[in-house]
């Protein structure tokens, strides 16, 4: 058995190959994330080497790797803060502790992810307590206009949102798709891939599309300290600015995972929270006449739509948007980009 540890430091992924001894069958390695590609080619290589039997491990804060590992075919296992050492400020733990941590088989510290599951497989009931926990300062940042998840449904309109990307194979698709329909949409890449894909950012901003911040390596943002949300912010917003002219004004947490804390530091640059009111579920693949299903089914006037351009392999996405924008276009709604003015 082969264990990789894939970490993150700044503007790239790191990965280590150790061996069941713990020796290193592969040196750290550095990729950036416009070489996600070159990563799991060798991921492949090295699950090969050894007779198919690889464990890749992740930490929480970079959820943005796993999806397109396990869209590849790796077995992949997350490890929360608890079981870890102190990280770095902007990085994970070191690639070679994760991967030390996934030889030892340490018991509890090991969560196995599944292409239907997500990144945060059994923390459901933390999250969800965190959400109903944070309903009081969602009213109070909602009352000054720092938080919705909708709009307020006078008008038939839907904003729909992408996020996860820039991905160079899927973004480019759903451009072209939205071209073809003359609809406005919005996109929250992450800063790792933003940085990474300054040409798509540009993209995206110069056909008319809405741009939001979605953090910079996809944390489970209660696991971090206020010091590290705003980091991850602030780097997200650099490397749009950078692409696009621009940092832009909206911010939207991973998984929509927040605490009351949590929503405070992601508004304190000045930015406003924004979440949906109808979840495509995407991510898990669920086929494309069932994203078809969950979008159709779900809006109404004001609505707003995640749906994810990268993160995974988002073929069922592309496959289902054109279907989506003729029903709803049918249904005579305007497609408008993300911001509490047009929803209003
Ligand atoms: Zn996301």
């Amino acid at each position: 058995m082969w264990t990789a540890g894939v970490g993150w430091r700044g503007v790239d992924f790191e990965v280590v190959v150790v061996d069941s001894s713990g020796a290193e069958t592969l040196a750290p390695t550095g990729f950036g994330g416009a070489r996600v590609g070159a990563l799991i080619e060798l991921l492949l290589e090295c699950a090969a080497r050894a007779g198919g039997a690889l464990d890749c491990v992740v930490e929480s804060t970079n959820g943005i790797i796993d999806g397109h590992l396990l869209a590849a075919g790796l077995r992949v296992f997350r490890v929360d803060p608890w079981s870890l050492p102190q990280r770095p400020p902007h990085g994970s733990v070191p690639a070679r502790v994760l991967a030390e941590i996934g030889r030892a088989g340490s018991s509890g510290a090991l969560n196995r992810l599944g292409p239907g599951t997500g990144s945060l497989a059994g923390r459901e009931a933390e999250c969800a307590a965190n959400a109903a926990g944070s309903a009081e300062a969602e009213l109070e940042l909602g009352r000054d206009g720092r938080y919705f998840t909708r709009g307020s449904g006078k008008r038939l309109e839907v904003a729909l949102t992408f996020d996860d990307g820039p991905h160079p194979g899927y973004t480019p698709q759903i451009l072209d798709i939205l071209h073809r329909y003359g609809v406005t949409a919005t996109f929250f890449p992450v800063g790792l891939y933003a940085a990474a894909h300054p040409d798509l950012v540009a993209r995206i901003v110069d056909a008319g599309h809405g741009l939001g911040n979605h953090t910079w390596s996809h944390p489970h943002l209660p696991d971090l300290s206020r010091d590290e949300v705003l980091r991850q912010v602030e780097a997200t917003g650099d490397a749009l600015a950078k692409a696009a002219g621009a940092a832009p004004g909206l911010v939207r947490p991973p998984y929509g995972a927040r605490t009351p804390d949590v929503l405070r530091w992601l508004v304190e640059p000045g930015l406003t929270a924004v979440l949906w009111d109808v979840d495509a579920n995407d991510w898990a693949s669920p086929g494309a006449e069932t994203i078809i299903a969950n979008v159709t089914g779900g809006v109404t006037a004001g609505s707003i739509v995640l749906m994810h351009d990268a993160g995974g392999n988002r073929s069922q996405t592309v496959e289902a948007l054109p279907r989506i924008l003729e029903i709803l276009l049918e249904r005579d709604y305007a497609f408008v980009p993300v911001n509490a003015a047009s929803l209003t």
